[in-house]
């Protein structure tokens, strides 16, 4: 039976896609974006999450690790993860502090949460996204997952770097009712410096499905300081404007969602100090890219 590691599924999301919907999130990510406000899915395969304020220092872990990760040091509980063979002993040990993220499902376990919700969806215009992470990273897996939840009528939305080979695209173009396609820079240098990979790949598949006929939403963080620039907002207009099926564009403003996740899996934050834009600068992004385009723009 077909698996696939995921590391969460969020019921009621209100912004991955049209309606409600439940969302479930691949593990893995060939992209490796400062600003990432998933910075759990990066790594393929299952990690070791910690939360310092739930942890009350009873010292169980340490005693289960059979790898010796966990040490208690001046009234600090330091894990040492490059020892960690992902076990879980510890976790089962502990009261709520530690977790696995990424597990391994079927595809039939993934879709018995996602059914869960059938009604709402119907009411709602919703359905099931694939998010991660890349969920293309695990291409059999989202097939799988997309095909069965297409073939029992839901709507299937597919969130994706576009950074994957193009023949996958291809495959799961027919089984993605609308795909959420990231755009983070559209100039080449700064996108390879930033995200670790060229845009050229993503550009082509991006042009790809829209020959394919797919629907395309443009989902664009946008970062202070990074890509916040007004000849990358005009680039998104201009790419947009070489399509034929952009449905929309949607502005993602910075978060910092990123920060705490980062803190949990013993990662630092690229972007430490950096202020949420307030709503006037978000506008002013909007504005912009609206002034050269006459597809739809908004925030998400
Ligand atoms: S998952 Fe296993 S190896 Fe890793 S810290 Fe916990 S007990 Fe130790
Ligand atoms: S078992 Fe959990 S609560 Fe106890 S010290 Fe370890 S992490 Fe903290």
């Amino acid at each position: 039976m077909m698996q696939g590691t995921v590391f969460d599924i969020q019921r009621m999301s209100l912004h991955d896609g049209p309606g409600i919907r439940t969302t479930v999130f691949l593990k893995g990510c060939p992209l490796h974006c400062p600003w990432c406000h998933n910075p759990e899915s990066h790594r393929a395969a299952p990690e070791l999450g910690f939360d310092a304020a739930l942890c009350i220092g009873c010292g169980d872990c340490a005693e289960a690790c059979p790898a010796g990760c966990h040490r208690f040091a001046d009234g600090e509980h330091c894990i040492d993860r490059t020892r960690c063979t992902r076990c879980g002993r510890c976790v089962k040990a502990c009261t709520g502090a530690l977790e696995l993220i990424g597990r391994r499902c079927t595809v039939e376990e993934v879709l018995r949460q996602v059914r869960r919700d059938i009604p709402f969806y119907q009411t709602s215009g919703g359905g099931i996204t694939l998010s991660g992470g890349e969920p293309l990273m695990q291409p059999d897996f989202a097939h799988a997952i997309l095909s069965a939840a297409q073939a029992e009528g839901m709507h299937t939305c597919l969130e994706t770097t576009g950074y994957a080979p193009p023949d996958v695209l291809r495959r799961v173009a027919p089984v993605t009712d609308l795909f959420l396609y990231d755009c983070k820079e559209t100039e080449p240098v700064r996108h390879l410096a930033w995200t670790g990979v060229h845009n050229d790949r993503i550009v082509e598949n991006l042009f790809l499905l829209d020959r394919l006929g797919a629907a395309i939403i443009l989902r664009c963080p946008i970062i202070p300081g990074y890509n916040d620039r007004e000849d990358h907002l005009r680039g998104i207009a201009a790419l947009a404007g070489q399509l034929s099926h952009v449905q929309a564009i949607h502005i993602e403003p910075y978060n910092r969602f990123g920060e705490s996740k980062s803190r949990r899996i013993g990662r630092i934050y690229p972007l430490d100090g950096l202020a949420v834009p307030d709503e006037r600068t978000v506008a002013g992004w909007i504005d912009t890219v609206r002034a050269h385009t006459d597809t739809p723009v908004s925030k998400n």
